[in-house]
């Protein structure tokens, strides 16, 4: 199954870690503002803040640079006969969807790349592995089915695998 994969895996970049572009909890100047999404780095997180005087530090928030270069942190494949149905194929994109939109009232870095869909399946890229995680568990709640998760802690990386026939 895996070799359906296009995304890259994140596993393949070296570097994690120390001088990781990608790391939430680097120190910017405060404030600092996304000058691509326009989220605002204050009190030591990227929040969605206005901030009434302009600010002069612009950078790129971490979501904003995992999208732009194409590694996920996240990949959820949703697959079976059930999605064969355009209804429920429909029903579950509207789920991901308000799934990404309440996670990012309150974790604004936590966004789908990409919803893919390819010979049937469904590929859902995100640039955290706690997205993908959640959206692959609130599918299993709603439609039952198989959930597979790979994920190791501490690697940030998650793969989620949910089929129903
Ligand atoms: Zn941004």
């Amino acid at each position: 199954m895996a070799k359906n994969f296009q995304a890259k895996d994140r596993r393949d970049i070296k570097h994690l870690d120390r001088g990781n572009p990608y790391f939430e909890y680097r120190k910017y100047p405060e404030p600092t503002e996304c000058k691509n999404c326009g989220l605002v780095f204050v009190d030591g997180r990227w929040a969605v803040k206005t901030i009434s005087k302009g600010i002069a530090n612009k950078e790129i928030c971490p979501a904003c640079r995992i999208i732009k270069d194409k590694i996920p942190f996240g990949i959820c494949v949703l697959e079976g006969n059930f999605l064969k149905d355009e209804k429920n194929k429909s029903e579950i994109i509207n789920i991901i969807k308000n799934i990404e939109k309440n996670v990012r009232e309150k974790r604004p870095l936590q966004r789908i790349m990409e919803i893919k869909e390819e010979d049937g399946k469904l590929e859902i890229t995100t640039t955290y592995d706690h997205l993908a995680r959640r959206i692959g568990e609130s599918i299993y709640k709603a439609y039952k089915g198989e959930l597979v998760l790979k994920y190791q802690e501490g690697e940030r990386f998650a793969r989620v695998y949910w089929k129903r026939d």
